[in-house]
């Protein structure tokens, strides 16, 4: 049977029982019956339907709050509890979808904002909070050119042309600096997504600065160089006193070229991250006694070289890279300190550190560039460092050496009293035991 039958199953009965009533009794009685059982069935039906308003009335519209019925008013009724349950089903799935979206927004290492057309904020991620100095508590439905300010920004969002990003430094903290791009999406809105891009652009920086130097560096040699082969290129008579001065200025020009190139390369080995350090003991005091030979042929006789060895502690590293940091405090003593002058080379355990010393009477150095010392190319007095034959690369490579061998530099330094380059080796490194006899 149809529904519509099914349902009308009722009404159609009492019409019979009427007919029935009237064959067997009077119409009176019959219309009587009919009209009575007709008002039962109204008053059934609005009971129900009072029962179905307050239910639809209530805030959660919950299973357990839906109204009992039997007959075609309880179908309606189980129609509605399933519609209900499934209801609340994708609200909870949707809900969870939402919950797990704002998680993973959250997690992002990029801040997202979301702007309605008018550029009003309706959403953003706590990255978003901390880049832009926003709040989503507080400034949700605010446009976010109030509160970001920066006239830059203004232009970008008003320019509409979103195909390239726009790099901004951060107006309070100066040293942020993000790359914001906008990306149109669905009705007119826009995603905002900002990225901190504070070390790649510290980076382009070193890496153009480092391109100056290198080619400022380069130049002076090159023209030396390009300038006598012009010059000799020319001469129909060559003088060969001349000739023999020439040459030996050429080759100091390509030394120094040769040196610059050479720590260079020592520089890119030592930072390149793939290249393991080659690690063994290293006999500190062995050494040392090697760097004051090498000290003293380089002082020819003008300084007074002393050797100072506390202890024959070893220490695990790299040789070749100790050598190299060591031999560059060694002969920046010796450059920096006029004839007469003291030099002393110092390997002593302190505190259970590991303490390496080179101390000069030289030139010193004013406190405000002790910290630069280090930079690459950073020089005090360039021409003194050239003369001397220094590349500007020193103090970068014995910084590179001690960074691998978790070691720390201070630098102890008086103006025209001299200084001290200390090197302490933490106690992991130290090998106190006597070594004398120790093979690797
Ligand atoms: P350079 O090749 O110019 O010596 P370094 O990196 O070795 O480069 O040193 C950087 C700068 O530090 C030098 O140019 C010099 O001005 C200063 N410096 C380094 N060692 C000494 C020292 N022992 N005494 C005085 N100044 C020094």
């Amino acid at each position: 049977m149809s529904g519509f039958w099914q349902r009308s199953f009722g009404i159609i009965f009492l019409t019979f029982i009427t007919f029935v009533l009237w064959a067997i009794s009077d119409v009176v009685i019959a219309l009587t019956f009919f009209s009575v059982a007709l008002l039962l069935l109204v008053i059934l039906y609005i009971r129900h339907l009072v029962a179905l308003d307050r239910w639809l009335r209530t805030s959660d519209l919950s299973l357990s709050s839906i109204p009992d019925a039997s007959g075609a008013w309880g179908d309606v009724f189980a129609a509605l509890a399933r519609f209900v349950r499934q209801h609340s089903q994708s609200q909870e799935r949707m809900s969870l979808a939402l919950e797990r979206m704002q998680r993973a927004t959250s997690a992002m290492p990029d801040g997202v904002v979301i702007l309605d057309e008018s550029d009003h904020i309706e959403w953003c991620n706590s990255m978003a909070e901390h880049h832009l100095g926003i709040s989503l508590a507080l400034d949700t439905g605010q446009q976010i050119t109030y509160l970001v300010r920066q006239l830059q920004f203004v232009g970008y969002l008003a320019a509409k042309d979103y195909s390239r990003p726009l790099i901004l430094k951060h107006s309070h903290h100066h040293q942020l600096v993000l790359s914001l791009q906008l990306v149109p999406y669905g009705y007119k809105q826009k995603l905002l997504i900002s990225r901190d891009i504070t070390r790649f652009e510290k980076i382009e920086t070193m890496r153009r600065d480092f391109i100056a130097n290198i080619s400022h560096e380069l130049r002076t040699p090159l023209t030396v160089i390009g300038g006598f082969l012009e010059t000799l290129s020319e001469e129909e008579q060559t003088d060969a006193a001349m000739n023999k001065q020439a040459l030996s200025l050429m080759s100091d020009q390509a030394r120094r070229m040769q040196r610059l190139v050479e720590d260079l390369l020592t520089l890119s080995r030592l930072e390149n991250a793939l290249n393991p350090m080659k690690e063994k003991k290293v006999d500190v005091a062995m050494m040392s006694r090697d760097l004051t030979r090498e000290a003293e042929s380089l002082s020819a006789g003008r300084h007074h070289i002393k050797l100072n060895l506390a202890t024959d502690a070893q220490l695990t590293g790299s040789e070749d890279e100790l050598r190299s940091a060591f031999s560059n405090l060694v002969s920046n003593a010796i450059r920096y300190t006029p004839n007469e002058g003291e030099i002393i080379l110092s390997w002593t355990v302190q505190d259970g550190q590991g303490l390496f010393f080179v101390q000069d009477s030289g030139i010193g150095i004013e406190p405000e560039h002790i910290p630069r010392l280090t930079e690459r190319f950073y020089r005090i007095d360039s021409s003194r460092s050239r003369e001397t034959g220094g590349t500007g690369l020193g103090l970068a490579i014995v910084k590179h050496v001690l960074n691998r061998h978790q070691a720390r530099l201070d630098i102890v330094s008086n103006v025209g009293k001299g200084s001290r380059f200390n090197v302490w080796f933490p106690a992991k490194r130290l090998l106190l035991e006597s070594s004398a006899n120790d093979q690797d």
